[in-house]
């Protein structure tokens, strides 16, 4: 615990006596540190593909000038590192924005059906490439909760692109949307949206720490696949702000299965 301790004069009848006043300040310090480190990590993240966007300008201004095999292989990576800024700003963006009205709880009808199937749709040349069958499961009946259909969109592509990321060599992902149904965590009606990979899972003691910003298992992995570390919490603010919950179960080369329980009235 921090303590903030004024001391102030106070006027008695023998002289003058001292007031101290004690206020605990912990949760003011750890906000700030909590932002400390958070700008620490965006500039840090910044920073390194800066660096080799500069390098390489400079390497085909001078050395590379007139090797066009060389500038073609440069020029790769240059868009390589410009892409990795260009998906770490927006995903600042769709935190801030997320964070910005978290306590307004979005209540357009949303249809998970369609929003499940499309988004398979999207992401299946990226599954192929990574020889990964998807498996759909949904119940014969449309599903609708009360949402934001834009980041409900989101909190799904982000947990389906991490299940092709970090699934490779598991062969299928599945997918599995639940019908409404009394929902014991929520203590209402809701429903359940699982993501579930058979890669290379998480080791337990990870797990809680998943959902925080720039949080790796791996970080050269993640950098390698194209990840900015800021998906899942994204996926975390985003089920708060529908008042649902996320799991996470996952065994260490098994696999992993990502489920966000959402109200559904
Ligand atoms: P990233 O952009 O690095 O993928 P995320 O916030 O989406 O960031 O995920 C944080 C970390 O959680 C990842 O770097 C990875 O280590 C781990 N992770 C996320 N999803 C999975 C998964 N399906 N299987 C194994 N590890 C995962």
């Amino acid at each position: 615990t921090t303590w903030r301790v004024t001391a102030s004069p106070v006027p008695l009848s023998g002289g003058t006596g001292v007031l101290l006043t004690f206020e605990d300040v912990t949760a003011v310090e750890e906000a700030g540190q909590i932002r400390r480190d958070f700008v620490a990590n965006v500039s840090h993240e910044l920073r390194t593909p800066l660096t080799a966007l500069l390098g390489f300008v400079e390497t085909l201004r001078g050395p590379a000038r007139d090797d066009a095999a060389a500038r073609d292989r440069f020029l790769g990576i240059m868009e390589r590192e410009a892409g990795r800024m260009a998906r770490l700003v927006e995903d600042l963006l769709s935190l801030s924005r997320v964070e910005e009205n978290e306590r307004m709880r979005p209540t357009d009808p949303v249809r998970l059906s369609d929003l499940v199937s499309d988004a398979v749709e999207t992401m299946r040349l990226m599954a192929d490439e990574a020889e990964l069958a998807i498996e759909l499961h949904l119940p014969e009946r449309g599903v609708t909760v009360p949402g934001d259909e834009g980041q409900l969109r989101q909190v799904f592509s982000n947990l389906l692109e991490n299940a092709i990321k970090y699934g490779r060599g598991g062969g299928r992902i599945e997918l599995r949307l639940t019908e409404p149904a009394f929902e014991p965590r929520l203590r209402v009606q809701g429903v359940r949206l699982s993501v579930r990979d058979h890669g290379e899972g998480i080791a337990s003691h990870h797990i809680a720490r998943l959902t925080e910003r720039f949080y790796r298992v791996d970080a050269h992995r993640s950098r390698q696949v194209g990840g900015t570390g800021l998906g899942l919490a994204i996926v975390k603010h985003i089920v708060n702000r529908h008042r649902g919950r996320l799991r996470v179960e996952s065994a260490p080369g098994k696999g992993s299965e990502f489920t966000v329980i959402l109200p559904s009235d």
